[in-house]
């Protein structure tokens, strides 16, 4: 067990406090005492705090949110497990975690809930939230204990890692979820389209003569599942879009008023499926990295207001693991310590949104997605917990193994540079991560 250590009474002088729930973007001073923010105002008194940090030139965040990440813990800990995969959170900026339930066994049950709960609190990094299995072992056959894991604190459902495949069985889910105020989070699959398949139908696969990942695996799933919901109204929720079709798919849905939210991750937006030439399985993801005509979609789906959410799907797997062929290894990337640096440079840099849009996306978005938002995370507010990230927005830093704080360093990434990064992270009003910030006390 961690030890506990006091709540730090901390003064953050003059940093440019954006939060977004609030339309807050001005410089401020943030004080923090007993884990709750105390006050924010412009030259509050330097005077009785433990620390004071001076912030000026950075931005002061709510502490960053990512609601789709994969701990590993129980059953694939040789990966990544709880510990590991806070403290990767942590180094990232983030103060929240939500994590998928493809873990073995799954995450379909109270206790489990409560196991990943336990972990969490042990482990002493960040908060760690359960996404519960909907189907029991997320094999699509019948529903899982969907009420008693609300009750033991799971944030929302899905099958994440698979997708539910019975359209009955999704209607069923759909009408189960509804019912907990909860949203059900979908893996958007069509199975007899990817079979074998292990990057997306294009050039480069014809090239490199391997079975191709359609769009359409995505897009048809999606449509099933909004027919399904428009009678039934409950909070549907894609994971990792990936293609540029199904921004239009969405925004459809949107107008049409059926309760529809969708997320983008760092390597849909900044990868083609030309880095499988270059990265091999490094490169390997599901859903597959596309076209730039998909990229160019997503990222006019995110200034348009139809994509509102970011998520890494951080999803650690060993260097043996990857070493296999094109066909065997496993899909997916690690992606928590670069993931701010990456939304920045394919977001930010370009001017497709600003800095303010880019932290409601990874603040109180995903806070309100998974019901987070009224426990006061995804806000700087005064009497709210102290959940901060302190974000160097103009630096320059390249991505090293040495940065990697988890057990895995399955990224593509190794090698960029990027021109942001977050400084400090504090949970609770404790500092869990700091690097290169001035003190004055
Ligand atoms: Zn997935």
């Amino acid at each position: 067990m961690a030890t506990p250590t006091p709540a730090l009474s901390a003064l953050i002088r003059a940093a440019r406090v954006i939060d977004p729930a609030s339309g807050l973007d001005q410089i401020n001073d943030v004080a923090v005492s007993d884990g709750s923010i105390q006050a924010i105002k412009p030259n509050l008194d330097l005077a009785g705090y433990d620390r004071v940090i001076d912030a000026e030139g950075m931005i002061l965040s709510p502490g960053l949110i990512d609601p789709h990440v994969h701990l590993r813990e129980p059953g694939q800990t040789h990966k990544e497990d709880i510990e590991s995969g806070t403290r990767a959170a942590v180094a990232g900026g983030f103060t929240t975690v939500c994590c998928m339930p493809n873990t073995s066994p799954a995450l379909d049950a109270p206790e489990m809930v409560e196991f990943v709960r336990s972990r969490a609190e042990q482990a002493g990094h960040c908060r760690v939230f359960s996404v519960a299995a909907a189907t029991k072992g997320r094999k699509g056959e019948r529903l899982a204990e969907i009420g008693l894991c609300l009750d033991a604190g799971a944030v929302a459902y899905s099958d994440d890692g698979d997708v539910v495949e019975s359209a009955s069985m999704m209607k069923s889910v759909l009408q189960a979820v509804k019912q907990t105020g909860k949203c059900f989070m979908q893996h958007c699959q069509e199975l007899t389209l990817t079979n074998g398949a292990a990057m997306h139908a294009g050039t480069v696969s014809a090239k490199l003569g391997l079975k191709g990942w359609p769009r359409e695996a995505e897009e048809i799933i999606i449509e099933r599942d909004i027919r399904l919901n428009k009678a039934i109204g409950c909070h549907y929720h894609i994971q990792h879009m990936s293609s540029g079709n199904s921004v239009e798919i969405v925004a459809r849905a949107q107008r049409e008023g059926i309760p529809v939210t969708c997320e983008a991750s760092p390597h849909h937006l900044l990868l083609t499926h030309e880095a499988i030439e270059t990265h091999g399985t490094m490169a390997k993801m599901n859903p597959p990295l596309r076209e730039q005509s998909d990229i160019d979609a997503l990222k006019q789906g995110i200034a348009d207001g139809i994509i509102t959410i970011l998520a890494t799907d951080h999803a650690p797997h060993t260097n043996d693991e990857k070493r296999n062929t094109m066909s065997d290894a496993p899909f997916g990337i690690i992606g928590l310590e670069s993931a701010l640096g990456l939304y920045h440079k394919a977001l930010v840099e370009p001017g497709v949104i600003g800095w303010p849009k880019l932290i409601e996306l990874l603040t109180i978005n995903p806070a309100r997605l998974c019901g987070l938002d009224s426990m006061g995370l995804g806000s700087i507010t005064v009497g709210g917990p102290a959940d901060l990230t302190l974000i160097d927005p103009e630096c320059s830093w390249t991505l090293k193994e040495s940065d990697l704080m988890g057990k895995s360093q399955n990224t593509p990434f190794l090698g960029w540079n990027m021109g942001t990064r977050s400084v400090m992270t504090m949970v609770g009003g404790q500092i869990r991560t700091e690097r290169a910030i001035s003190s004055v006390v």
